[in-house]
């Protein structure tokens, strides 16, 4: 094994990567709040855990992968009221959706999927422990962490380089002590319905940040080695997520923080109330596969912001498409040549232990299948050993089968029969009756192919 290197956002640097347990891996991630459709924008950061998983695992890491559903908080009992469903109800509709939607993207099911909804007694525990230690405190509408009781507050996010948030954080509001300081449990208003837990610190439900720490540590124990997310949500969710997981068990939380860069649009960043938000159900519906997204995601790194257009989806499906051409092509012709196999691993190896240069592997994948001088058998091999991280479904890309109409068939035989004869021009004269009737005819080693027009 190499060495791995990963940019750690607590120190701003690339780092060697060294797991707690040799050979294996913890990792959560944030996941999705279950209200409504999630955007591209949340998929790009879908498939940056999608990747590092992949990758991980390609490397020969096992790896246990924990993800959140955020199954209660304002959001999702807003919309349940407004679509006048119970919020069980609501949350399993968009949870369904979603799982759904990763399938399509190709992306690894989570190891342990952790609903919040049945995680309180976790929460509580934790919260019980911050009002003990000192470090959260009861106001009139919820159980507060008091930040500035957290000597490290500001590490992860860097607080102490922007002077506009350390102002904001001095500053004060009434109710809380600080106007930073965060709710771990917010008592019940009328608001919420039917919607409350009876616990120990009082009638209500959890605040959003303490969800990921509970779950985290539940899964992964009191340290473990990797956290992703979206950049945006550095600042304030997983610095809230650190300073209470590290009051809480008096140890360091997460080894390696691992942010991923925002989808950008024209208008600037995907929102609801710019109206420029894109779900994959609209990409969809404008002819693209959910595949062609995860392409088109593949070729930025992951850390980078990705400025979607539909000129930049355009061309990864084009490249796409021609990957899965190339694919049948190999799969139905023998290409002699020579075994190129540890040759491409090394140099597709290579990019991944630089920060998972996600992009720079794709180069050397599209490298090897473009390479007729290497055996196409193991070639195949390699591609689809590769294909463990990119995700693109080599081995299943096979010849559609479609159903040809019998008359458009009898003129397929009976072009074949004129061609047996060298009759070229009369066998052309059918190949454009047969395009007039909506279907085209590729020659191929294996006899003719017909598709439709
Ligand atoms: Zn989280």
């Amino acid at each position: 094994m190499g060495k791995l290197y990963l940019y750690n956002s607590l120190t701003r640097k690339k780092e060697e990567f060294k797991p707690i347990k040799k050979g294996q891996v913890g990792m959560y991630t944030c996941g999705p709040t279950v209200y409504w459709y999630q955007h591209i924008g949340n998929f790009r950061t879908m498939l940056l855990n999608d990747f590092l998983r992949r990758t991980l695992g390609f490397l020969g890491y096992k790896v246990k992968h924990v993800m959140n559903i955020t199954d209660v908080d304002d959001k999702t009992i807003k919309a349940s009221q407004k679509e006048g469903i119970t919020l069980k109800a609501l949350t399993s509709k968009y949870e369904k959706i979603f799982f759904n939607d990763l399938l399509e993207l190709n992306i690894l099911r989570p190891t342990i999927v952790s609903s919040a909804v049945d995680s309180i007694p976790e929460m509580v525990e934790m919260i019980k422990k911050l009002i003990d230690k000192g470090y959260a405190y009861k106001s009139e509408d919820g159980v507060y962490f008091s930040i500035s009781k957290f000597k490290n507050y500001g590490k992860l996010a860097q607080l102490e380089k922007s002077k506009k948030t350390k102002a904001r954080v001095r500053s004060d509001e009434y109710g809380k002590e600080n106007s930073q300081d965060f709710a771990l449990w917010k008592f019940y208003t009328p608001e919420d319905g039917d919607v409350f837990w009876e616990t120990e610190i009082g009638k209500g439900r959890p605040g959003w940040h303490i969800e990921c720490s509970a779950m985290g540590i539940s899964n992964l124990g009191e340290s473990f080695d990797i956290h992703t997310g979206g950049v945006d949500l550095l600042f304030p969710h997983h610095t809230n997520e650190i300073a209470q997981s590290e009051t809480a068990t008096g140890k360091k939380f997460v080894n390696y923080w691992i942010h991923g860069g925002l989808v950008t649009m024209k208008e600037g960043k995907m929102s609801k109330s710019l109206g420029n938000i894109l779900t994959l159900d609209e990409l969809k519906k404008q002819g693209y596969e959910s595949v062609h997204y995860r392409y088109y995601c593949l070729q930025t790194h992951y850390r980078k912001p990705l400025a979607f257009t539909f000129e930049g989806l355009d061309a990864a499906r084009s490249a796409y498409e021609r990957v899965r051409r190339k694919v049948i092509e190999m799969k139905m012709t023998k290409h002699k040549g020579s075994d190129k196999s540890e040759e491409y691993r090394g140099e597709f190896e290579k990019a991944l232990y630089d920060d998972m240069n996600i992009p720079a592997a794709l180069q050397v994948f599209l490298k090897t299948l473009d390479d007729d001088a290497f055996e196409s058998k193991k070639r195949i091999e390699m591609i689809e050993h590769m294909d463990s991280v990119l995700g693109l479904g080599i081995s299943e890309m096979k010849e559609e089968k479609i159903d040809v109409p019998e008359e458009v068939q009898k003129l397929v035989d009976s072009r074949e029969r004129l061609r047996k004869n060298k009759m070229w021009a009369e066998s052309d004269i059918i190949r454009q009756r047969i395009l007039e009737k909506g279907y085209r005819i590729l020659d191929t080693p294996h006899g003719p192919k017909v598709e439709k027009a």
